[in-house]
């Protein structure tokens, strides 16, 4: 306590010394308004070219942290607002100077979440690190831990204004030599006032030193990556910020260039020169705004000297740690565009946010567009490196966080981070998933076990394993693992593995448990998926959603709406969406009642839609052999885990599901019971809400003798997975997928049915047709199994 109150008046007596210095220099107060009107109110502030990050919009409220002087030219320009803080700083400082938080020092307290490492320390700016205490982090770092991480060294010899340097560490197997592994770039402070950016990262980088000897998972990634922190891109604005205000709170938001009468700054994220300045929307020419640009691209040090860094590696992916708005942003940022990486950015962004729920998109698609952002420049500038996966945290929410979250915030934000960061080493490398594609039941004693296998990761070359096993039992065989030498990102695989059951079961009253494993040759990833033996006998509940006869809830009930049989299917929310804090449920009000001995439970089946708040609001099944009393959620086939801010790992339904999909959900754990009941229940955060819910056609099948036959079940035969040009003239290619056993052949129909041209499919997949002789008109390509038997077709137009 002594200690810290000497460096307070330390810090007091710098902060004297240096406003001292300052002189004349006012300090612009910042505010936090509220418009009156959300609609009209987001374009004028768009031509105000106002900062993205510095507003949050929810349903029904708009607000923003600006300075007096945007505050007052918005006022002219006819906005009508009302002040809720008159001073941010002095607001953010107070809350944090007054936090009685401790840090909890029993890191495992909260299942599911990363342990605070036991070298994350929470720093001096009411919780926050100063600038001297991220550099000794990254000091203690090293030496904690020097075959792992290298010593800070600068990004560039190019000094910022006051004549700081830009430093970075990174941390791989043998970090200090530039090794054949994908390299990812993590960089925060960016805007000096948003320093969970800085916090997260010097948590993120310990939990990876720390964990390195005791989880192989982590050092596996450590193994096979090359991982660089830039913990602050912007010292000049941060130390500003620091001595200003000492507690934290600072809001200075740009670099400090001085620009002459008082004025200084420019948006060091408006000033990357890919699309720099293409138009006023989100950046600005004018000095005296908070998004001024520069007067040029790469005007300013810490960009040139950031991009002389990443021009001189070979960066995969770049992740940019910013607050607040919990929201994760990507390219292109300047203009509402689809990219060539499309699928993979967003495909990226969903998995990087699946733990802390974040919203995904481009700035356009979230608010509104912005150019000269360092997403752009990463991706977008491939003349002078090769297109870099970029994308953009905002961190923390806009309500209660803000741009200092209070003290006792810090941790969590950490947290939420972590999964998310790990996620981005995974998908730099060579993250691949197999989903298993067969039915419930087996109901033959031998066949085959479909599944969809699917490369994700940045990595082209890399050889992967697929593999059933089953967990703690023997009841079954299976065929040798599949091997897939480097398969092209998101193609799809369908293929199977063979089984037999064995011996002769008497139908286990228990769930077979199989574990799916994908091992790429660093890391094996598992799902473990339930399997009847048996065959599903009548449904014991058949209900068609068509009354509430089955069902007791005070607020869900029938909807016309939507159903996937007419006329009604059963919704949480039956008019308008679900409110706010909501936690309701619908029972089944009388018990399902089978004989354990000859029918036990086997499976859940119905139809379902959703619109809920990913990662925030959540639907779970649970089944009670109690009566009640107690519940165990159930996983389905269109479950997920749940993330931080629900309830950690539980099986939850939270996105957007436009169509009707059939979810089939095993009750063989409760084979033994003779009793069950069944719960939907839906609940929701304070902000944003949607529809909700639906379910329709819903059954509960007990189990019956397997059909006794041992004839292979349906095997996954794949087909055709493109066929281009089409329309074609001279000729056609198309891509086949089946498994290794089987020998393709192509055929080509007219609409009569006959046969006209036909090629044996090539081995490696990539056959051509040779189209001259064929008139122009409608025809069928097929692919056929060596049997004759049709495996898929795909219509084709001759030009
Ligand atoms: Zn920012």
């Amino acid at each position: 306590m002594l200690t810290f109150n000497v460096m307070r008046n330390l810090i007091f007596l710098t902060t004297l010394l240096v406003l001292g210095l300052i002189g004349h220099a006012q300090q612009q107060t910042y505010k936090r308004i509220k418009f009156l009107n959300t609609t009209e109110n987001i374009s004028l502030l768009k031509a105000a070219a106002v900062a993205s990050e510095e507003i949050f919009a929810s349903d029904d409220s708009l607000q923003l942290e600006t300075n007096v002087t945007t505050a007052n030219q918005l006022r002219l320009s006819g906005l009508n607002f009302r002040i809720l803080i008159d001073d941010l700083a002095d607001y953010y400082e107070n809350r944090n100077a007054n936090s009685t938080f401790n840090r909890p020092r029993n890191p495992a307290a909260t299942s599911g979440l990363t342990p605070v490492p036991n070298g994350f320390q929470l720093g001096g700016m009411g919780g926050y690190c100063t600038y001297n205490q991220m550099l000794m982090h990254l000091d203690t770092m090293r030496a904690r831990f020097p075959q792992l991480i290298t010593a800070r060294e600068p990004i560039s010899s190019i000094t910022t204004h006051n004549g700081n340097l830009i430093y970075y560490a990174k941390i791989s197997d043998n970090p200090e030599i530039n090794e054949d592994e994908p390299m990812v770039l993590f960089t925060g402070l960016t805007h000096a006032r948003e320093p969970i950016g800085l916090q997260q990262m010097l948590f993120f980088m310990y939990h990876l030193l720390e964990s390195y000897n005791s989880d192989p998972y982590i050092k596996a990634l450590i193994d096979t990556t090359q991982i660089v922190f830039i913990p602050c891109m912007n010292p000049d604005g941060y130390l500003y910020n620091q001595q200003t205000n000492p507690g934290g709170g600072g809001m200075w938001r740009k670099n400090r260039l001085d620009l002459g009468n008082g004025n200084y700054g420019v948006d060091l994220n408006r000033n990357f020169g890919y699309m720099w300045g293409y138009d006023d929307e989100g950046s600005s020419p004018d000095p005296y705004s908070e998004t001024y640009r520069g007067a040029s691209a790469f005007s300013e040090p810490e960009t040139q000297a950031l991009q002389e860094f990443v021009n001189q590696r070979d960066f995969k992916i770049c992740i940019n740690y910013h607050s607040h708005g919990n929201l994760l942003i990507y390219p292109f940022g300047y203009k509402t565009l689809e990219t060539n990486d499309s699928v993979t950015f967003h495909d990226f962004a969903y998995r990087i946010s699946a733990f802390n729920g974040y919203s995904t998109g481009t700035p356009g698609e979230l608010l509104y567009n912005t150019n000269g952002d360092i997403n752009d420049w990463m991706y977008g500038e491939s003349s002078e490196h090769p297109a870099i996966i970029s994308l953009l945290p905002e961190v923390g929410n806009s309500y209660s966080d803000g741009f200092w979250p209070p003290t006792e915030r810090i941790i969590p934000l950490c947290q939420e981070n972590v999964p998310g960061n790990l996620r981005v080493l995974e998908l730099a490398g060579w993250y691949a998933e197999a989903k298993d594609d067969c039915p419930m039941y087996l109901s033959r004693q031998e066949g085959y076990l479909n599944y969809l296998f699917v490369r994700q990761g940045l990595e082209n070359n890399g050889t992967y394993t697929v593999g059933f096993s089953e967990a703690g039992g023997s009841v079954m065989e299976f065929g040798t693992p599949k091997t897939y030498i480097n398969p092209v990102q998101y193609d799809t695989i369908r293929d199977s593995i063979w089984y037999r059951i064995v011996p002769n079961p008497e139908f286990p009253n228990q769930p077979v448990k199989l574990v799916l494993t994908v091992d790429d040759g660093y890391i094996s990833r598992t799902d473990t998926i339930q399997k009847i033996i048996g065959a599903p006998l009548t449904a014991i509940l058949n209900d068609d959603c068509s009354n509430m006869n089955n069902w007791t809830s005070p607020n869900w009930n029938t909807t016309t709406f939507y159903a996937h049989s007419p006329a009604t299917s059963i919704t949480d929310s039956p008019v308008g969406n679900y409110p706010s804090n909501t936690n309701r449920s619908i029972d089944l009000t009388n018990e399902l009642i089978v004989d354990p001995n000859t029918n036990p439970f086997a499976m859940l089946s119905f139809w379902t839609r959703s619109y809920i708040q990913r990662g925030r609001d959540y639907v779970v099944v649970a089944a009670s052999v109690d009566n009640g009393t107690t519940w165990q959620p159930l996983k389905g086939k269109h479950t997920h885990p749940g993330g931080m801010y629900q309830s950690i790992d539980t099986p939850v339904y939270d996105d957007f599901q436009d169509e009707w999909v059939q979810e089939e959900i095993s009750l063989a754990d409760f084979a033994q019971a003779s009793r069950l009941l069944l719960r939907f229940t839906l609940r929701s955060d304070a902000l944003i809400n949607r529809d909700g819910f639906w379910f329709d056609d819903l059954k509960v099948f007990t189990r019956d003798n397997w059909a006794g036959t041992s004839e292979p079940d349906n095997q996954n035969k794949g087909g055709i997975i493109a066929l281009w040009p089409n329309p074609a003239t001279s000729i056609v290619n198309i891509t086949t997928q089946v498994p290794e056993q089987v020998t393709g052949m192509l055929l080509v129909q007219n609409t009569l049915g006959q046969t006209i041209l036909q090629k044996k499919m090539a081995k490696n997949g990539k056959t051509s047709l040779n189209l001259h002789t064929l008139p122009s008109g409608i025809y069928l390509v097929k692919l056929t199994d060596d049997s004759g038997l049709t495996i898929s077709t795909k219509k084709l137009v001759i030009e």
